[in-house]
């Protein structure tokens, strides 16, 4: 009995004594992230209490970000509340997960999409800003660092590189014709012949793909399909071209269009080059050049340029775009363009 006394007593002193060296944990508050740049994803984990930098350690392996928080509790943050992915984050991180490992750690897990295959994280700690009611965060940045499939393995020797993106494939056809074309086969098609074409001109090229498939994964959202393509683009490619063709509900509409994004001034160049090429070719209606937010546009590191070929739902044109003989020529085309591009010497 009094040793039992004595047990309870001395089990209390230890806890009263633990009490007193470590200070309450530290509470997670919320947790945010958003795109800070084209390479960069931030992950701002709020808390309240106290953190010190050695209180933290992160594993980054393949798409999963991993940080171990000793001393802090997940509050009132936990796997369906208290995480907001922003809208530019979202096509990049699949889920954040919040869970208490131990009794004074929590560990974060940020799953990455697959497009996002590995990263460089690095964090800071900023204190707490009371007149903006912020509480204290944890600042992860993470750098994307491409997905190197494509290019790791080939040898480019001060090539320029050109990136020709056949829109669609796979479980998406894109648009069809009256007679059945499609326009992911002629794209493919048209596509793979300018590679060709430009290789022989001594660039490289890197294709977004060169069979019938989908570049990201069938039936995923669009966004991701076509951040996958533009992730396609080695970090040093000199130029993205999106190979589409038209559609429209009345089979008359025809003519070739090319596109640049809003205030890209090397893209509009590329774009008027390319159109310029395209309507020499003769016998199609020019629509001229385009400003638009096409996604692979928008996102692309290098100038880029979307070009629709023609009207796949133009009778007349659908039989063009599915000969040999005419895809072949919009091939020569893009590849004279690409090489005005570059020879003509300045960018504007
Ligand atoms: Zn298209």
């Amino acid at each position: 009995m009094l040793k039992k006394i004595l047990t309870c007593f001395s089990l209390l002193l230890v806890l009263t004594f633990s009490a007193t060296v470590y200070a309450k944990p530290a509470e997670l508050t919320g947790i945010n992230a958003f795109e800070l740049d084209n390479e960069t994803v931030r992950i701002e984990i709020s808390y309240r209490g106290q953190l010190d930098a050695s209180d933290i350690s992160s594993e980054f392996s393949l798409e999963n970000l991993r940080f171990d928080i000793d001393n802090a509790l997940p509050g009132r943050v936990s796997r369906i509340a208290g995480i907001e992915i922003e809208s530019s984050a979202k096509k990049l991180i699949e889920k954040i997960l919040v869970n208490k490992t131990k009794e004074r750690r929590t560990s974060i897990q940020i799953h990455f999409k697959p497009i996002f295959k590995n990263g460089n994280s690095t964090f800071h700690l900023e204190p707490a800003d009371r007149s903006a009611k912020k509480d204290a965060r944890l600042v992860v940045d993470v750098k994307k660092i491409v997905a190197q499939d494509d290019w790791s393995t080939a040898n480019f020797s001060g090539e320029k590189i050109i990136v020709l993106d056949p829109g669609h494939g796979g479980s998406d056809a894109g648009a069809i014709g009256p007679t059945g074309v499609t326009e992911k086969s002629v794209s493919l098609a048209v596509s793979l012949k300018a590679r060709n074409l430009l290789t022989q001109s001594g660039y490289q090229v890197v294709m977004t793909r060169t069979t019938d498939v989908d570049v990201a994964a069938p039936g995923v959202s669009d966004a991701t399909e076509l951040q996958a393509r533009v992730d396609k683009a080695p970090p040093n490619a000199a130029l993205f071209i999106s190979v589409h063709c038209n559609a429209f509900s009345n089979g008359k509409a025809n003519g070739v269009e090319t596109y640049h994004a809003p205030t890209a001034v090397k893209g509009a160049r590329l774009a008027r080059l390319l159109n310029e090429e395209l309507a020499r070719l003769g016998g199609l209606n020019n629509r001229g050049v385009k400003a638009a937010r096409f996604y692979v546009m928008t996102h692309s590191q290098c100038p880029a340029s979307l070009i629709e070929l023609g009207f796949i739902t133009n009778p007349r044109e659908e039989k063009l775009l599915a000969s040999d003989d005419y895809q072949q020529k919009l091939a020569q085309a893009i590849t004279n363009a690409v090489n005005r591009y570059f020879n003509q010497g300045g960018f504007d």
